[in-house]
């Protein structure tokens, strides 16, 4: 197996990355699926730092391929232009704990669904100011005031995966994370 090189993100990634020293190399199928899945769920969204990819249910499995950690991920939906973003985050996070060689594989089947959000995700997003997504195809309540009278502004927010809504009550604007 070729050595990968990692490559700069492409973009600047808003939020903090935890900073990991480069540890030493790791024996290619001696860490656990999850430990893998712990060092995961340290990666977070790029849009939305308080909720980390594992959080989020897009990191589906890991699992050594011979000396190839494989990272199945299902994107949040089809074009977000984040998932090339997480791609790279994925690789420097494992090969800053030492995995030499990462293969992040889309897996588009079955789709992600806003299900797999973990509860303590959907409160994380609404502190942070954001409407957790619902089946229903909008917010039941503004995530400052907690009033439900909300309005949708525009079903394009500050990135194609939210929508940008208002509250009534407190008259604040406010995130949705839109359903796929
Ligand atoms: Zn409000």
């Amino acid at each position: 197996m070729q050595r990968q090189v990692a490559k700069p993100a492409p973009q600047p990634v808003p939020g903090p990355l935890p900073s990991l020293a480069a540890e030493a190399p790791i024996v290619p199928g001696s860490v656990e699926k999850a430990q893998n899945m712990d060092w995961l769920g340290q990666v977070t969204a790029t849009e939305i730092p308080v909720v980390s990819i594992t959080d989020l249910g897009i990191v589906r499995d890991v699992n050594w391929v011979d000396e190839v950690l494989e990272v199945k991920v299902t994107p949040t939906y089809s074009g977000c232009p984040a998932t090339r973003v997480i791609e790279v985050m994925i690789v420097d996070a494992l090969k800053a704990r030492g995995v030499a060689s990462v293969q992040v594989t889309p897996q588009i089947s079955p789709a992600w669904t806003t299900d797999w959000i973990t509860q303590d995700a959907k409160a994380a997003l609404e502190k942070y100011g954001i409407a957790p997504p619902r089946a229903a195809g909008g917010p039941n309540s503004c995530p400052h005031c907690g009033s439900g009278n909300v309005e949708m502004v525009s079903n394009f927010g500050s990135t194609p995966c939210k929508a940008q809504w208002r509250c009534r009550s407190c008259l604040e604007p406010f995130d949705y994370f839109k359903c796929i």
